[in-house]
């Protein structure tokens, strides 16, 4: 018997994902691929981000969820062009889901791109979707061990934001511990500290993104 099917899959979306990447450089948009487990605050923190951004970037989101719409619907609310994928189950965002997408989105009248990837800290990591940056949150309630607990994901990611730092004073958790997991991990990762709810870190969050969109043209 031979098992060469996941293999085969990734090596096709690396493909697309390439061809994705290459049409968001055409058109000058900044791409990220927003990652965290479920309920770490990925809709919350983007809400404060688009916020703060104050004009400085046309953005535009997609949102992956296995099923509804309750996250598009929020950043709807902000006036924000939006996309939902429902992936009817799958646990990740693939590069033709993305491609499918940014079919429903003018690529020349935005400059930066917001994908919320779905909950989960897995096989996410391992579906490149044509983004320029991966941000990875780990949120102050799930515990301050998860960087060597699933390496992938945090090795691979530019920034990691460590969020809901409101309940620090409520909990144990140690963002000493975490900086110094991702230093030996991912010593290039960028690594903020935000309270989406009090707007602690937000402004560094978008002053960088902005910043890179300028930077690469857009
Ligand atoms: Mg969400
Ligand atoms: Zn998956």
């Amino acid at each position: 018997m031979k098992i060469i099917v996941a293999k085969k899959i990734l090596k096709a979306n690396d493909q697309l994902a390439e061809e994705n990447r290459a049409r968001f450089n055409q058109a000058n948009v900044l791409v990220v691929n927003l990652l965290g487990s479920p309920g770490c605050g990925k809709t919350t923190l983007l809400e404060a981000l688009l916020a703060k951004l104050d004009g400085r970037a046309a953005p535009a989101v997609i949102e992956g969820d296995l099923a509804s719409s309750i996250d598009a619907e929020r950043i709807e609310k902000l006036g924000v062009p939006v996309v939902q994928i429902n992936t009817d189950g799958a646990c990740h965002l693939d590069a033709t889901m993305v491609a499918a997408a940014c079919a429903e989105i003018d690529l020349d009248k935005i400059d930066l791109l917001i994908i919320e990837n779905v909950g989960n800290l897995v096989c996410t990591a391992g579906f490149d979707l044509g983004e320029h940056l991966r941000i990875v949150i780990l949120s102050v309630s799930e515990g301050d061990d998860k960087v060597p607990k699933y390496p992938t994901i945090f090795h691979k990611s530019d920034a990691l934001v460590v969020t809901k730092t409101d309940l620090l004073p409520y909990s144990n958790f140690s963002v000493d511990r975490v900086i110094t997991d991702m230093n030996r991990l991912a010593p290039k990762a960028r690594i903020l500290q935000i309270s989406a709810l009090t707007g602690e870190g937000v402004e560094t969050l978008a002053d960088w993104l902005a910043n890179q969109c300028r930077r690469d043209g857009g």
